[in-house]
């Protein structure tokens, strides 16, 4: 495994218009539905969410296609990536992901004695799925997939990941995080939800962090198989992590399909507007379906982030495949303004 990340080096100097731009927030959110329902709901914190959470469930399974016993919710998706990763990797053994991948699910499975074992991407960005299954073996305890990917932006074939889920799910658990798979088009966009349903041994996590813009009111949820959820839940009371008005705000949101797609809409927007500019500079950026494109970059990661931060513009680094990247995520079309300045100061 080579992936690595650069980490900034100096304070952040908060009289600066800072552009966050290195979390993959929604700049727009929260969804305007969500925020009214929060804010009403507050008032009753002393409560907690009994039946209001057991609506929200209910509100889900029927939007994927399951039944509650199939959901599992999460102060974000988060909470069932790092329950999953404590659960399943208990007695150790391994887990299959790409490299480089979101290693939140990697991260915890190592810190508790198991090994990650990542499977490079290939060329074209998309998960070296023949790999992957190769690279599976008897002490394998599951499989993470992120479709689209963090931090490459980059999508694998749905129907070539359903084939790889579907049999390889009969050998051995398969985890597919689609936090980013509301950023792509109708037609285009396939979950592998319907999978559980069918009976298959998936996991598919999802949040609300990303187009419903609710990252600090944290609410997402897994689904998967009745028994796997009931393995999880002999650990995790998931929904108890989420505050009441957020459990308000997420049964909201779901319903705000004119904030949805104008999340998406105003996304693509920008990542044009981004991936216009960088094309122009001469510099290869990965295609992102997402809501943050990444790029390569010639400075050294950290002096890099410090210059762009001088400028007012957070983003991140990265080092992998012999090669140092930036990886923006899209603010508003000013923001994305500053930081094609900024990057244009610091690189020139
Ligand atoms: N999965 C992926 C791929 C992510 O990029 C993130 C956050 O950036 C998460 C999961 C976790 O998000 P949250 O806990 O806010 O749902």
């Amino acid at each position: 495994p080579f992936f690595k990340e650069f980490v900034p080096q100096i304070k952040i100097d908060r009289n600066l218009a800072l552009a966050r731009l290195m979390a993959n927030e929604n700049p727009y959110g929260p969804s305007p539905m969500g925020l009214e329902a929060f804010t009403k709901a507050a008032a009753s914190g002393n409560r907690y969410a009994w039946s209001e959470l057991f609506a929200l469930i209910d509100k889900i399974a029927a939007k994927e296609g399951v039944t509650a016993e199939n959901i599992l919710m999460g102060p974000g998706s988060s909470d069932i990536l790092e329950k999953v990763g404590m659960v399943f990797f208990l007695e150790g053994g391994n887990i299959v992901s790409a490299d480089p991948s979101y290693m939140s699910m990697m991260k915890v499975a190592e810190a508790i004695g198991a090994t990650w074992k990542g499977v490079p991407l290939k060329k074209d960005w998309s998960h070296d799925l023949k790999a992957m299954e190769k690279a599976i073996d008897a002490d394998t305890k599951l499989v993470y997939i992120c479709n689209p990917n963090n931090p490459t932006g980059s999508l694998t074939d749905f129907d070539e990941l359903r084939d790889f889920c579907s049999r390889v799910s009969d050998r051995v658990p398969v985890f597919v995080d689609e936090a980013y798979l509301d950023f792509l088009d109708e037609p285009e966009k396939k979950s592998m939800v319907d999978l559980v349903a069918r009976g298959k041994n998936v996991i598919v996590a999802r949040t609300f962090s990303k187009i419903y813009g609710m990252a600090g009111l944290r609410v997402g949820y897994g689904v998967g198989l009745t028994e796997t959820m009931a393995r999880l839940s002999k650990i995790t009371r998931g929904g108890m992590g989420i505050s009441y008005p957020s459990v308000y705000a997420a049964t909201a949101a779901l319903d705000d399909s004119a904030f949805i797609k104008k999340s998406k809409d105003l996304n693509t927007e920008t990542r044009e507007y981004v991936c216009g500019e960088l094309k122009k500079m001469g510099i290869k950026y990965v295609p992102s379906y997402t809501s943050f494109v990444i790029f390569p970059i010639e400075m050294d990661g950290q002096e890099y982030l410090s210059a762009m931060q001088a400028e007012g513009v957070l983003v991140r680094a990265f080092e992998f495949m012999g090669q140092k990247w930036c990886r923006v995520s899209m603010g508003t079309m000013d923001e994305m303004k500053q930081f094609v300045g900024a990057f244009k100061k610091v690189t020139a």
